[in-house]
């Protein structure tokens, strides 16, 4: 399957580093692609190395005021304004062509989907979906995933579906495609009202003839793999079936997890494996098999970015990793060299239950409410029945 799966990757995507503790330390990544490789994923898969996005193609998300201001941020001092230079995101070397790298690797992976080479393409390194037209926000530059959806319009493609699994709202992509009829946005994400950006509301529908293709599903913090599950299958795969998409752009960010630091649902990883593979059938069902994946959020660097990831390039590229498989021992002892006195995994999996009860109409938990939600603002937009757990 090595023929129809692309896997972007070069070691310059770590360049995008947000320098000191900040919490996106490029680690994730490195740790991501050693775990795949030392479990063999990789064997006979040539990556693809990215080059950097130019002007035209960052202009399709940004305004080019933005983008000098990135490029001569490291240079021209603390007051650039942007959103550029704040804890969140600080300044820093080649901010301009490490961030622009980044979206040249999402980029690929739509041209190797676009031109046919492959039907899935994955870029860990993607996924910075808060950035917006004129500044940075949430650790995210630009924003790989509208630029993506943008050239692929332009390249083919008129009915594109983004589904974001990311612990925080999708708010940038939503945003660039809110009033366009052609992108589907779906985003699954801790309730606004709990955790930055505190948008991603219900009631964000989307513009004009658009009405009906930002889907927002808030989850109250503290959900798990089982009512998260419920919730995604209540209501992704009927929207999925209206709106016929001819190609699944994904972000997976893996902040969901229950050790992550920054957010607060209690997914595992277990439960992660079990929506990749969901992701995968539905692009396969619903997508014509296409399915371009990205990275995302994610900040447990050592116990949950690697394996969770590992498990999306593995779905990739069809070469799925059984929960119980034990973490290569190179691997620990790589990390051990970094982190000495860290609580490592020792297997792909968290020893999480990651089957669930579909929904059925019921009351049953606080999740049913939000599906509840969900499927009466957004179904009848599509045509289909709220009420009916058959649609
Ligand atoms: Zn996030």
């Amino acid at each position: 399957m090595g023929d129809r799966a692309a896997v972007v990757w070069d070691s310059a995507l770590l360049g995008y580093d947000l320098g000191g503790d900040h919490p996106f330390n490029p680690i994730r990544l490195e740790l991501t692609m050693r775990l795949a490789r030392s479990l063999g994923l990789l064997d006979d898969v040539t990556t693809l190395a990215p080059e950097p996005a130019d002007d035209p193609d960052l202009a399709r998300a940004h305004d080019m005021p933005y983008v000098d201001a990135v490029r001569q941020a490291p240079t021209v001092g603390w007051d650039v304004g942007h959103g550029l230079g704040t804890p969140d995101n600080p300044v820093f070397d080649r901010m301009h062509a490490a961030s622009a790298l980044v979206v040249g690797g999402t980029l690929l992976a739509a041209r190797v989907i676009a031109e046919g080479t492959a039907d899935r393409a994955v870029s860990i390194a993607g996924g910075l979906h808060h950035a917006m037209r004129d500044h940075a926000a949430g650790f995210c530059v630009y924003n790989d995933c509208s630029v993506a959806i943008s050239w692929l319009l332009d390249n083919g493609f008129e009915r594109i579906a983004y589904i974001d699994v990311d612990v925080h709202h999708g708010d940038g992509v939503q945003a660039a495609f809110y009033d366009d009829p052609r992108v589907l946005t779906v985003s699954l994400h801790q309730h606004p009202a709990t955790l930055w950006p505190g948008t991603g509301s219900v009631t964000e529908l989307g513009a004009g003839a658009a009405q009906g293709t930002s889907v927002n599903i808030p989850l109250p913090p503290g959900t798990r793999d089982p009512a998260w599950q419920r919730a995604f299958h209540a209501v992704v795969p009927s929207l999925l079936g209206a709106f016929r998409p001819q190609v699944l752009v994904t972000q997976c960010g893996v902040d969901t997890h229950a050790e992550d630091p920054l957010a607060d649902l209690s997914l595992s990883v277990d439960g992660h494996r079990a929506t990749y593979l969901a992701l995968r059938d539905l692009a396969e069902r619903y997508a014509g098999g296409k399915w371009l994946a990205t990275g995302g959020g994610g900040y447990q660097l050592l116990r949950v970015v690697p394996r969770s990831w590992t498990h999306l390039i593995a779905a990739v590229l069809d070469r799925d990793v059984d929960p119980g498989t034990r973490v290569p021992t190179e691997w620990l002892t790589t990390v051990r060299k970094v982190a000495p006195r860290a609580d490592l995994p020792l297997t792909m999996s968290d020893g999480a239950d990651a089957t669930f009860d579909a929904w059925s109409g019921g009351m049953s938990d606080p999740v049913d409410a939000v599906i509840r939600d969900v499927r009466h603002a957004i179904f009848p937009l599509h045509g289909l029945d709220p009420d009916d757990p058959r649609d």
